[in-house]
């Protein structure tokens, strides 16, 4: 399997540090809003990713963090005039519902800065002890960019081509700096922000620092793969990195792996240029599978434009394939028991040569583009020969290959039956009882199994009230 490593700018075969286990982490979005389409290229492009190599038999277990105390979320909540944390939870619970609408898995742990500050200022303490930050008369605690010695080797900048076009970025109250490529760790609190004491201030942590640690937290020192989008390569993830491999003395992810930008008609989508989409927007003219099937068409690495044409031309292939897998299921269920023949035995050797060229693709840096495209021959093929088809066995089979596929793709084949009101009661049930029970984790992984079927729980006075998302 290659992956593209834009720390080495090659294609390199993947060898994943613990054989048979993938850790990877994934920059999630900052809630101070609902989430645009922008947003859900990575996490669609990503959670492909991770199922592909779930289909390859790796343990993945994939972080993506929510990005809870920042400038926008605070600026929201004084606008409404509550607490922040009312602004980033209303966030995080509707980006769920997006993404479990885009069937994008749930990661294995999405971590929240706001309870990650202690291991933060955990991490501040050794990069100062080691002298790779420092203490300003204010409280700011700043990382001495010049005493990362690779500092700039993610994307590939010179540390004095920075220094010269960085100048601008002395903006006020950090001319206490070393230096103009230093970068904020820890900041003083400002009037009505929120704020965690800490020996050097009452004050919040830098973006940065939140991933660095949250990544050691949950996956270690060293991890597989990090990802994002390509406008994180620089500052975000090259900080993250002068602050994680100074502070663990370890090389802190093997892969970089970054989606190019999602742009809409050809333009930068912006809220002034009145061409920016949340997800909920598209939700309303399109099932969101149709997003997600619009969004891999291209490779992750090409930009992606977003248009009216380009949509119905994703709607209109996502029924081909629904369509096709639809009535392959139909037939299965008429099929009567009889034995493969010979031909169908032969026939299936095709099959695989389309199963091929998908893993084919999808092994060269995620080719979701190709690997489509080999999922279309199945279509094709199963339109044609599906129906002359005589054993259970065969027809079984190739069903089973089918939804392989799409399932690697995020693409729902098979509508799950929907949840009935009573096995909802019951399930909210063993969630209280877990809870009782002091069992949390059993408790969350209810609440989220309910999510992922699109049942939302809300924590009343007057008990557990659910709703359909
Ligand atoms: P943010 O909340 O801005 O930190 O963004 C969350 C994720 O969405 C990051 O990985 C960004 O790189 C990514 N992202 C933001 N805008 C776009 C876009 N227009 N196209 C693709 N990815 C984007
Ligand atoms: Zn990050």
């Amino acid at each position: 399997m290659k992956i593209y490593n834009t720390l080495t700018k090659r294609k390199e075969e993947f060898v994943p540090i613990e054989e048979g286990k993938v850790r990877m982490y994934v920059c999630g979005p900052t809630v101070y809003n609902l989430i645009h389409i922008g947003n859900a290229r990575p996490m669609i492009v990503f959670d492909t990713v991770r199922r592909y190599m779930e289909y390859k038999g790796f343990d993945v277990n994939y972080v993506m963090n929510f990005t809870d105390v920042d400038d926008k979320i605070i600026k929201a909540a004084i606008a409404e005039g509550v607490d922040s944390s009312v602004i980033s939870e209303r966030y995080i619970a509707e980006c769920k519902k997006d993404m479990a609408a885009l069937n994008v898995k749930e990661a294995t742990k999405h971590p929240k800065a706001t309870e990650e500050i202690c291991g933060m200022l955990d991490m501040i303490a050794t990069l100062i002890e080691k002298g790779h930050a420092y203490v300003a008369a204010d409280g700011t605690v700043y990382f001495r960019t010049r005493s990362f010695k690779e500092y700039g080797k993610l994307s590939h900048k010179n540390l004095d081509d920075l220094q010269g076009g960085n100048r601008s970025l002395l903006v006020s109250g950090e001319d206490q700096k070393e230096d103009s490529l230093d970068f904020v760790l820890w900041k003083p609190k400002k009037e009505g922000e929120p704020f965690w004491e800490s020996a050097y201030c009452d004050g919040r942590p830098g973006w940065h620092i939140e991933c660095s640690v949250m990544s050691k937290k949950y996956l270690g020192d060293e991890i597989d793969i990090h990802a994002g989008g390509e406008d994180l390569v620089f500052p975000h993830h090259e900080n993250e990195i002068a602050q994680s491999e100074a502070a663990n003395g370890k090389q802190f992810a093997r892969y970089w792996m970054h989606n190019a930008f999602l742009n809409i008609d050809n333009k930068k989508m912006s809220k002034s240029l009145g061409n920016f989409f949340t997800v909920r927007d598209i939700s309303e003219k399109y099932d969101l599978q149709v997003l997600r099937f619009f969004m891999l068409s291209a490779h992750y690495r090409s930009p992606l434009n977003f248009s009216a044409d380009l949509m119905e031309a994703a709607k209109n292939g996502l029924e081909r394939i629904v369509t096709s897998a639809t009535n392959l299921k139909y037939l299965l269920d008429q099929a009567q028991n009889v034995d493969e023949t010979d031909e169908e035995k032969e026939a299936f050797t095709k099959v695989a040569e389309y199963v091929k060229k998908f893993e084919e693709a999808m092994e060269d840096d995620f080719n979701t583009a190709d690997a489509i495209s080999a999922i279309f021959e199945l279509v094709k093929y199963v339109n044609t020969n599906a129906s002359a088809a005589n054993s259970k066995q065969y027809l079984n089979d190739l069903y089973t290959e089918f939804k392989t596929l799409a399932d690697i793709m995020g693409i729902i084949i098979e509508k799950e039956e929907e949840l009935l009101d009573a096995d909802i009661e019951k399930l909210i049930q063993d969630r209280q009882d877990a809870r009782k029970a002091k069992d949390f984790a059993k408790a969350d992984a209810i609440r989220n199994e309910l999510l992922e079927k699109g049942i939302i729980l809300e924590d009343t006075r007057e008990g557990v009230k659910w709703k359909r998302a």
